[in-house]
């Protein structure tokens, strides 16, 4: 059993997958041979981890954006530049991800188990369309709490974030002038409490191949193989909308950056390939720094506002995964969102995005909360767990190829010179 745990987690999930055929098989393959009400059970480890990765959710997110303002070394004047890449890279990915979701279609493939005509009633009811004022009114929770307690208000969360990070920076800098330290136990306790979030997430990860076994044999004991292709076609989906924008970067630089797209690919593949094998940013992160520095040539401050600060609130792959994903789960249950449905899609996968760390799987957590804003319900992510694995490292390469967009933008449109 050590031995096992001990493999990496992707061939834990393979493993797990492959005993899920086996059994799915034996229990009927589509026509079961208990009660479908007891294979339904075989679905409880996933339930159980969904839930616990949407508990963690809200204070990942919270203790991210906090824990990065207060800590990041940010230049004046940077933010705003900073900010504008940020948001409109971030877009353009959800936008291309929307494109592709609408163009392929890949829930329409096939079902993923219908839901009673009831249920789906239900779940329409709940879909929230883009409702500007009912936006603006819930930007301002009622209490300090209500954010964390209401999965549905991610917005507010990270705005939340978002103000007690700025505060906490603010009120840091003016300490240091006057060479006082009363800010330093409020910074190593979010630290602390940051770093404890990620220890229990890495918990919940661990139980992710159970997971998988579990959904994977129900599904294939009541349903048989049907729903797993539209599952392909969404993993193509998927792959094709961060080429595309992998793509997008590649132009920019080409315009915008005295680096050329041909010398970053060349030069600068070491973090995209370490990106793919860590399926975490942050791990990538001194790779990323040192190779924008040593080998694609950039000047320092340029390399550390795009692979040190941007990393934590740059995740254009995460953002186009969670809409791809909102929208694939909304079409597999024959809900087809509407333009301010999916509006609001993109504007909570942005808020998502900026809160997801750069560690395996976060993107997952986030998801939960973007599927609770826009009211689709959450137990069909668990379907996604199968693929996830493989997804988040390919997400994970544009997220960072992201930050080095951002860093050679930055860089402006002449090389260094011996004086810089
Ligand atoms: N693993 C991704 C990263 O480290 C985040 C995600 O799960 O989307 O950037």
């Amino acid at each position: 059993m050590s031995k096992l745990l001990k493999l990496p987690l992707y061939t834990q999930i393979i493993i797990g997958l492959v005993l899920a055929v086996i059994v799915g098989v034996l229990l009927g393959a589509g026509k079961p041979v208990m009660p479908k009400e007891n294979l339904q059970n075989l679905a409880l480890p996933a339930v159980l981890v969904l839930r616990a990765l949407s508990m963690l959710a809200t204070p990942l997110i919270f203790l991210s954006i906090v824990n990065t303002l207060l800590t990041a070394d940010l230049p004046g004047g940077a933010a705003k530049k900073l900010g504008f890449l940020l948001t409109s890279n971030t877009l353009v990915a959800i936008v291309i991800g929307l494109f592709v979701a609408n163009t392929v279609q890949p829930g329409n493939w096939n079902s993923l188990g219908k839901p009673s005509p009831e249920k789906v009633a239900e779940i329409a009811a709940k879909s929230k369309g883009f409702d500007p004022f009912q936006l603006l009114d819930s930007v301002v929770p009622e209490s300090i709490i209500k954010p964390f307690a209401d999965k549905t208000s991610v917005i507010a969360l990270v705005l939340l974030g978002l103000a007690m990070g700025i505060a906490l920076r603010m009120l840091k800098q003016k300490q240091i002038a006057e060479s006082k330290t009363d800010y330093k136990p409020i910074e190593q306790i979010i630290t602390v409490l940051f770093t404890t979030v990620i220890q229990m997430l890495h918990w919940v990860i661990i139980l992710v191949p159970i997971a998988v076994f579990g959904i994977v044999a129900r599904t294939i004991a009541i349903q048989g193989f049907e729903p797993f292709k539209s599952l392909l076609v969404f993993v193509v989906a998927v792959i094709l909308a961060l080429v595309l924008q992998g793509c997008y970067y590649l132009l920019r630089i080409q315009f915008g950056s005295w680096v050329t797209p041909k010398h970053l690919l060349t030069r600068g593949a070491d973090p995209l390939v370490a990106a793919f094998s860590t399926a975490s940013s942050t791990a990538t992160m001194p790779i990323t720094y040192e190779t924008l520095i040593e080998k694609v040539g950039l000047r320092k401050s340029s390399a550390s506002l795009g692979a040190l600060v941007g990393s934590n609130f740059n995740n254009d792959g995460t953002a186009l995964y969670e809409a791809m994903s909102a929208l694939f789960i909304a079409q597999s249950l024959h809900l087809n969102l509407n333009l301010s449905q999916q509006f609001l899609v993109m504007l909570t996968s942005i808020f998502a995005s900026v809160g997801a760390a750069g560690i395996p799987e976060a993107g997952l957590v986030t998801m939960t909360l973007v599927f609770n804003s826009v009211g689709l319900p959450t137990e069909y992510i668990a379907i996604l767990l199968t693929v996830d694995w493989f997804l988040d490292r390919v997400r994970t390469a544009i997220n960072v190829m992201g930050d080095m967009t951002v860093s050679c933008l930055v860089d402006g449109k002449t090389a260094k010179t011996a004086e810089d």
